[in-house]
């Protein structure tokens, strides 16, 4: 399959990896839009938030208690941090392996769009 995250997960292709476990994957975004830009997948393949049903929403907890963790990881965990995910083309989505943005160490926009 032809997705790059996948491929990160394979190692096929270099990340710069602050958090692993067995079931996510972060690593630091190529492009950063803040002083903490980290993007948090799962390492099983499911393609946007439309594809989470009742047999792999366990991954969300799984991802969720990784974002804690690279909160502390990064020193964001008391400043505050802003978790994105885009849904589909029309929401800016570019790449089709479910993630999350976790941005921080700056003062976000009060804007959501
Ligand atoms: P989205 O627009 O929500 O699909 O976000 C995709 C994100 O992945 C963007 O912020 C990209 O900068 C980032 N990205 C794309 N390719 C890589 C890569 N090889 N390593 C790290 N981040 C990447
Ligand atoms: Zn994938």
């Amino acid at each position: 399959m032809d997705c790059i995250f996948c491929k990160i997960v394979k190692g096929e292709i270099p990340s710069t990896k602050v958090y692993e476990n067995d079931r996510v994957l972060a690593f630091k975004d190529i492009h950063p839009q803040a002083p903490v830009h980290i993007i948090v997948i799962p390492k099983e393949h499911i393609p946007d938030a439309e594809h989470i049903n009742s047999e792999n929403a366990s991954i969300l907890a799984d991802i969720f208690l990784a974002i804690k963790e690279i909160a502390k990881l990064t020193g964001v965990n008391e400043s505050g941090y802003r978790i994105i995910n885009n849904c589909g083309k029309a929401a800016g989505q570019t790449v089709f392996h479910l993630h999350f943005h976790l941005l921080g160490g700056k003062s976000m926009s009060d804007s959501m769009v």
